[in-house]
């Protein structure tokens, strides 16, 4: 049994280091982390969290309450940190097939192990490159045109960057983003160009959208419908905050659902009536850490260790046992993030 703390955002904690919320939540059964992006800063956070720890995902957006300056520039960055490390992109290089033979080529290991990336080697792509190697190095002697058409794409940037994402796909959503007009931060006007622009940039990269939605059902349905018909849409309303009425809509569109510590609070009533309509298949577990500690913990950090006591929370509103609740949460993320 573990679990997947699907939405965290270890880059605020205050009480622990990374590397302490990291092994303390481990040894708690979380298998994954997703750390969220809330900013550019912290997408960029994110993604170094990704390649530092290999249980660790990054999600890269800007927050609704961030959004009143969003614009070209920042949808540009958030492009380059999605192709950059989603393995989606692939420039200069046409087929999976043609750069997995670069990739495998002993010049080009070579290349690599000459330590102009130290990522690689701690990515375990250099022993992955090890036991292809020779049998596709046997082939590549016949083919002495695309011997030299590999070695030179070896040293371009694009096949450097590709080696690294295709081994190691750690950005795997885009977000957090949406409305919130609770706090309202930013104008509205400027959350939803923001999600927008987030929810494309998903589509084109074929990686889902985690919604941020705060009293703004109405809104966050209406931005979401206009993409239901497009292939690659696919998105979860994150830290889910409202009624069983909204949760149908939500399930109607094809999203999927994520519940936080919330649902263990004792006003949480109306949110309980959504966890016990929508179906286990459907949903995710998170902690939102460092906010929204669960009622056992309240008034310390939370952190995503404590995502069990969501998981926990749900078995008994569904009469499932955690480890039930846990292989099927943590497998609808897996699926649904790519992750595995
Ligand atoms: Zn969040």
């Amino acid at each position: 049994m573990y679990f997947i703390d699907t939405h965290a955002h270890i880059d605020m904690l205050k009480g622990l280091t990374p590397e302490e919320a990291v092994a303390k939540s481990e040894n708690e059964g979380v298998k994954y982390i997703i750390n969220v992006g809330s900013s550019l800063d912290s997408s960029k956070k994110s993604i170094e969290f990704a390649r530092k720890f290999s249980n660790v995902f990054a999600s890269v957006g800007v927050h609704p309450h961030y959004v009143s300056n969003f614009g070209k520039k920042e949808i540009k960055i958030l492009q380059s940190l999605i192709q950059g490390y989603s393995g989606t992109v692939n420039e200069n290089l046409t087929t999976p097939h043609a750069s997995m033979r670069g990739i495998l080529h002993p010049h080009g290991l070579g290349f690599l192990l000459r330590g102009r990336d130290q990522r690689l080697n701690s990515t375990g792509l250099t022993s992955h490159l090890s036991d292809g190697i020779q049998k596709v190095y046997h082939k590549q002697r016949q083919m002495p045109r695309e011997k030299r058409l590999i070695s030179s794409l070896l040293k371009q940037e694009a096949l450097r960057r590709y080696l690294v994402s295709e081994r190691y796909k750690k950005v795997v959503a885009v977000g957090e983003t949406g409305f919130d007009f609770y706090r309202n931060l930013s104008p509205r006007i400027d959350m939803e160009r923001a999600f927008v622009s987030h929810i494309e940039l998903a589509i084109k990269y074929d990686i889902p959208v985690i919604i941020h939605d705060r009293d703004a059902h109405k809104q966050t349905l209406e931005v979401v419908r206009k993409y239901i018909d497009q292939k690659n849409f696919r998105a979860v309303v994150h830290c889910f905050s409202g009624d069983v009425n909204f949760a149908m809509q939500c399930l109607d569109l094809g999203l999927y659902i994520s519940f936080t510590g919330v649902i263990t609070f004792p006003n949480a009533r109306d949110i309980l009536k959504a966890v016990e309509k929508v179906p286990v298949e459907r949903l995710f577990i998170e902690t939102d850490a460092p906010f929204l500690a669960p009622q056992a913990k309240r008034g310390k950090e939370n952190y995503p260790g404590y995502v069990r006591y969501v998981a926990e929370k749900i078995a008994e509103i569904k009469n499932l046992s955690v480890e039930e609740v846990a292989d099927i949460t943590s497998k609808n993320a897996e699926r649904f993030f790519s992750i595995n």
